[in-house]
């Protein structure tokens, strides 16, 4: 796609930057072994805006549902010494069209990237408040309650779903339906957990080693009518709450479960089975790419690959 002088002014006054096309990517086995980034589409693709140029807040809208989000705690010094000295990753132009997309809507519509660029500026508490006040799309007609995600605030691990469902819309929280219980299984044979061990203050999101919990989030914070897919308009407008999700928790490893939450971090419309296996990133990040479980439960056979992707993923997140 090529642009115009006037669309490039109007995204980079969003503060998005446009790539030109990079080099080939490395091999698979090089990238497991190596860690090496694949795909770094939030890095490519979107930039937020400088702090100066946030947008002031905008009025409080009524929330919808009282939860206590997770306080907001800084990573270990040594482990955010690390992070932040991780090397940037080359940029490599997005695959899929939504964060084109994405980037066309904030351009045609300026209140959308002020939206994008004050959630941008959240903490945890206002963050959950926005999400569980957002009415900007049509999921809230439709929603019992928003679902934020779970877990430790400073985890090491964060999994992506797709949408609320039905158990969820109804409890608040994610995968807590049959996917989630096969979920739950496949963390704990890893020794993970999206909750503290029992007497560890299993009540406070901070308790228990973060290094042993998962926060979980999905694509959409609103379940859809009937589990239909979720579309790319909602997701569009969704988008900003994971992104900032993804940078309060500042996780080690982010696990991407099911084809949406791929399109909308990796901004890759390619199958699970051509994505998996291999570590791509996410504003520097590392990336793995597995089946949903949902998908995993109307596919047994399908559970081994499921589980080479978290062996990959635990080696991933334990040689950083
Ligand atoms: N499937 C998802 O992707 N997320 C949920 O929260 C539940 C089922």
């Amino acid at each position: 796609m090529s642009w115009s002088e006037r669309q490039r002014r109007m995204l980079a006054a969003m503060g998005v930057r446009l790539f030109a096309p990079a080099s080939a990517a490395p091999s698979v086995a090089a990238a497991a072994q190596a860690v090496e980034p694949v795909v770094d589409a939030g890095a490519a693709v979107i930039e937020r805006p400088a702090a100066a140029a946030v947008a002031p807040v905008p009025p409080a809208h009524e929330a919808t549902r009282v939860a206590t989000p997770p306080p907001p705690r800084d990573p270990a010094p040594a482990q955010a010494a690390a992070r932040a000295n991780a090397p940037a990753p080359a940029p490599v132009p997005a695959r899929g069209a939504t964060s084109v997309a994405a980037a066309l809507a904030g351009a045609i519509d300026p209140a959308l990237a002020e939206r994008a660029a004050h959630i941008a500026t959240l903490a945890w508490g206002p963050l959950h408040e926005a999400v569980a006040a957002c009415t900007a799309c049509g999921l809230c007609e439709s929603r019992k309650q928003t679902v934020f995600g779970v877990g430790h605030a400073q985890a090491d691990w964060m999994i992506v779903g797709e949408a609320p469902g039905e158990q969820e819309d109804l409890q608040g929280e994610p995968f807590v339906g049959a996917a989630g219980q096969l979920l739950d299984q496949m963390l704990r044979a890893l020794g993970l957990s999206r909750r503290a061990e029992s007497g560890e203050g299993a009540e406070d999101d901070q308790a228990g080693d973060p290094a042993r919990r998962v926060f979980i989030a999905n694509t959409l914070k609103c379940r859809p009518p009937r589990n239909r897919n979720p579309e790319p308009e909602e997701m569009a407008r969704c988008e900003p709450f994971l992104k900032r999700q993804v940078e309060l928790v500042k996780p080690r490893l982010i696990l991407l479960m099911g084809r949406f939450a791929v399109t909308q971090l990796l901004k890759s419309d390619e199958a699970i089975g051509k994505l998996r296996g291999r570590v791509h990133r996410y504003e520097g990040i590392p990336v793995i790419v597995t089946y949903h479980p949902a998908y995993l439960l109307r596919n047994l056979p399908e559970k081994a690959k499921a589980w080479e992707d978290l062996c990959l993923a635990k080696a991933t997140a334990d040689g950083l």
